[in-house]
């Protein structure tokens, strides 16, 4: 755990000021839960807080209390620059990079004169002026809540903050499932619960929202399984025809890789993800156990994030990107191996 400059960062949150809050790019469920928390929280304290994302969040969080006060820098460019420019701090959540936000609002973020604060949970965080990272933690969320505990705060939760706070450490935790979910995230979650987080209508919200063509791709998906039984490894593939075929929206693809995940005997699970207008093939890599999809990820694929749950891209085409991830597992047979004992 690094806790670094907090008491500072404190006493100069004792005045009001303005404040901007960002997640990080394709935010989920934890980076619109943690963002929007701290958001309410802070504006109770008197500050004048936005929330900033760097582009659109899937439609199965736009019920989130106080969704509609964001910006996406993308789109909403004008507004979030003028935000950012009369900020005199800036809360960075759920990312412990700043190219998580993509170029152009890093270079933005580059230039930005004032402090940062980072307050996430991803392995290797860059260094910033305030910050409280924790990589055992399941969730940004649930470090919100740390920190509001911090200040003495925890009466301030109300019904709206309880349920963004419910909503990100749901999520990040695969419904309270990952081995990152302590009995420490279920007395969180009872507070929430007791401060007014709905927890049936929150499930419902995220995960009965499914379109008729969400249910479709999935089904494409399934059929695209590929299966690895000497290295515990299975991995799914969509590609950009399939999408538009089943009229893909954005958070239609989310989650499909625990699918793969779910198979007896699979322990490293993938989904590649052909993305046409970045270019790139987006990968999600999930495992069970010991074996590190973050350290795979980084080493092979330009990404990062958990030991079980990690992103990445390939700028190969589909079949070369698969070839080479095939390729590659052989020299992690025996990790694969004993990665996990069921
Ligand atoms: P997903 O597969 O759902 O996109 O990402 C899984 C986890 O890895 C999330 O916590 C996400 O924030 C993180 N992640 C995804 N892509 C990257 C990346 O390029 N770098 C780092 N450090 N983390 C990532
Ligand atoms: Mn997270």
């Amino acid at each position: 755990m690094i806790l670094k400059g907090f008491d500072e960062l404190i006493s100069f949150l004792e005045k009001p000021k303005s404040i901007v809050i960002i997640g990080h790019r394709n935010p989920d469920g934890d980076a619109m839960g943690s963002t929007l928390a701290l958001k309410k929280y802070l504006d109770k304290k008197g500050h004048d807080a936005t929330v900033v994302v760097p582009n659109e969040y899937p439609e199965f969080l736009h019920w989130l209390p106080g969704s509609d006060t964001t910006y996406r820098f993308d789109w909403q460019n004008t507004q979030s620059k003028k935000a950012i420019d009369k900020s005199d701090i800036i809360f960075l959540l759920d990312f412990n990079a700043l190219h998580r936000v993509g170029s152009d609002m890093q270079n933005s973020l580059e230039k930005y004169p004032n402090d940062f604060a980072m307050i996430d949970h991803h392995q290797q965080p860059d260094d910033v002026k305030y910050m409280y990272s924790d990589v055992t933690i399941c969730s940004t969320s649930q470090m919100v809540y740390h920190f509001i505990e911090m200040n003495s705060d925890l009466d301030l939760i109300d019904a709206d903050i309880a349920t963004c706070l419910y909503t990100g450490i749901m999520t990040d935790t695969g419904s309270f499932r990952f081995r990152s979910t302590t009995s420490n995230t279920h007395l969180i979650i009872a507070d929430l619960i007791d401060k007014g987080a709905e927890n049936d209508k929150i499930h419902n919200n995220v995960y009965d929202a499914n379109s008729y063509d969400r249910l479709l791709l999935l089904g494409q998906a399934l059929s695209n399984l590929q299966i690895l039984p000497t290295h515990k490894t299975a991995f799914i593939t969509l590609t950009s025809a399939e999408k538009k075929q089943f009229n893909f929206q954005k958070g239609d693809t989310e989650g499909i890789v625990n699918y793969a995940l779910s198979l007896k005997g699979i322990i490293f699970a993938a989904i590649f993800i052909e993305d046409n207008e970045q270019g790139i093939i987006k990968i999600s890599f999930r495992s069970k156990g010991s074996f590190s999809v973050n350290q795979f990820s980084r080493n092979h694929f330009s990404g990062g994030g958990h030991d079980n749950a990690a992103g990445g891209k390939s700028s190969l085409s589909m079949e070369k990107t698969i070839t080479k991830f095939s390729g590659l597992l052989p020299q992690y047979k025996k990790e694969l191996e004993v990665s996990y004992e069921d």
